[in-house]
């Protein structure tokens, strides 16, 4: 199997070749050349395996380049019982008889950032030896909140590698900002910038596109790569879950072999949602996507309209890890429905860039309109979800799962469509846990409370253990204060990594 750039067919390369680089030299994303396809006999022979065998098969159809021991590797030492709680990984949970939730949190930074960001380091330690690479591997990061801390997690002293992480000052939430300040390793870096998401991403995509600045790395040892789901090696553990995601319903008696499902994504930087798309691709019966975004709503009316205008105001919303007005991995779905078109790719790229905006033609309107439905939901609604399923299902949705349960609601309301659905859960309640108590204990006063003692207050009401990877931040020293203006952060690059 080999990849291309989205905007060059020319030039392929192999899956660990494109994970090291993260994207590609001109400016555009790995996506593999062809799809591979799964049977519904094959997804026969999935349901009776756990996890870690599904993990395998899938992942094993993207990297050829892997052997079935050096796969096994990664898969064993990213999905355990150990990082994940148990061995069911992503376990499903039936909260009614149409909607089932996917819950993606279970790692050791409670967001579903860790299913990939476990076995990323593995496949990029991988990689480097594959590809004889003699430079240390800096991960350079732009978060809107839990990236951050997840990539931090997964790569904090890995071999062969350096993790530095930028996220905006005023963006994160304080359990975030506490994940990251205080993340132990001798290979980490943490800065925060003063500007939004966008600035710390655009700011970060400079860093990789400034060759001089590349050579000088080169120079001292060191070659850049990407941890954010612009990397392919973020992207292909995302479609494994949506795989056994199915199978779960499968065994449940949800479903059978080959009835479709929906599939539900609160969605940023429509990575997730990307890999479901990736699934159906691939052969997993799928009748319709529901993309939810919170007041952000660019992708809402991008689905509308087929119109992508990041030309608006930028909004700080309760669910940060989704406020984002330029959603990068939107251009790996359009190199797909374009038939592969590069020209067009890169045209429509160019447009973003130069004016914030682009519109793609009728043929591909049609086909985002018969796969996609878009909607969004703002902070009230949210609150009121989190809310009404509390008091109706005792189940506790963290905000952003909430956004794309209200999203589907919205869908099933106005279409009357009964198709078992699969909700991503992408964040444990606790994460979030000054909107989510708020919510369920109406007339509360969390304004004097600090941090740890919404946390408490929240295990009071519902009873739910508090993660303890979120508890023991109480204890714990942070290691880092640095903050930059977003024209400055290759400076802190340089000196973080002893660069004059
Ligand atoms: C990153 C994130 C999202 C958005 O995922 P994308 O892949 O960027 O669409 C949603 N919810 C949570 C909790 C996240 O951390």
């Amino acid at each position: 199997m080999l990849y291309q750039s989205t905007r060059n067919a020319a030039k392929k390369v192999n899956a660990a070749e494109a994970i090291v680089k993260g994207i590609s030299e001109d400016g555009g994303l790995f996506v593999p050349c062809e799809i591979p396809h799964i049977s519904l006999e094959d997804i026969k022979s999935l349901s009776e395996k756990n996890y870690r065998d599904r993990a395998k098969t899938i992942l094993g159809l993207y990297l050829t380049d892997f052997t079935g021991e050096e796969l096994d590797k990664c898969v064993t030492n990213a999905y355990n019982s150990k990082s994940f709680g148990s061995d069911a990984i992503a376990p499903l949970h039936h909260l009614n008889d149409t909607a089932s939730i996917l819950e993606l949190w279970h790692g050791p930074t409670c967001a579903f950032k860790d299913m990939a960001l476990q076995i990323l380091p593995h496949f990029m330690t991988c990689s480097i030896k594959k590809r004889k690479i003699d430079r240390e591997i800096v991960i350079l990061v732009a978060t809107s909140g839990d990236t951050g801390k997840a990539a931090l997690e997964g790569f904090a002293d890995v071999e062969g590698t350096r993790i530095l992480v930028f996220f905006p000052e005023n963006g994160v939430s304080e359990i975030q900002k506490l994940q990251m300040l205080t993340q132990e390793g001798k290979n980490v870096g943490v800065a925060s910038v003063c500007g939004n998401f966008d600035d710390a991403q655009t700011g970060v995509k400079r860093i990789f596109g400034d060759s001089e600045f590349n050579a000088v790395l080169e120079e001292n040892g060191f070659r850049l790569s990407s941890a954010n789901s612009i990397n392919w090696g973020r992207l292909v553990p995302q479609i494994v879950y949506y795989f056994s995601a199915y199978c779960d319903m499968v065994n449940s008696g949800k479903v059978a072999v080959g009835d479709k499902i929906n599939i539900c994504v609160p969605t940023g930087n429509f990575g997730n949602i990307l890999a479901a798309w990736y699934a159906k691709e691939m052969g997993l019966p799928v009748n319709k996507f529901i993309c939810a975004s919170n007041a952000n709503n660019v992708l809402t009316d991008f689905i509308n309209t087929g119109i992508y205008d990041k030309n608006r105001e930028f909004k700080t919303t309760t669910s940060p890890s989704m406020d984002i007005l330029i959603s990068s991995n939107l251009e790996r779905l359009l190199f797909d429905i374009t038939g592969r078109n590069e020209k067009l790719i890169k045209d429509w790229m160019n447009k973003l860039s130069s004016c914030g905006k682009y519109e793609v033609s009728d043929t591909e309107k049609e086909i985002i309109k018969s796969n996609f439905y878009g909607g969004y939901c703002n902070d009230d609604d949210t609150k009121e979800t989190i809310k009404s399923i509390w008091n109706e299902y005792k189940y506790l949705m963290d905000t952003h799962t909430a956004v794309g349960y209200n999203v589907y609601k919205q869908y099933t309301d106005k279409t009357g469509d009964k198709t078992p659905a699969v909700i991503a859960s992408t964040a444990n309640p606790y994460k979030f846990n000054e909107t989510v108590l708020n919510a369920v204990s109406p007339g509360i006063n969390t304004k004097l409370m600090n941090e740890f003692d919404v946390l408490y207050a929240l295990n009071e009401k519902t009873g739910l253990e508090i993660p303890y990877s979120l508890a023991e931040l109480k204890d714990k020293a942070k290691r880092f204060d640095t903050k930059c203006e977003k024209e400055n952060m290759i400076n802190v690059v340089r000196e973080m990594l002893g660069i004059r």
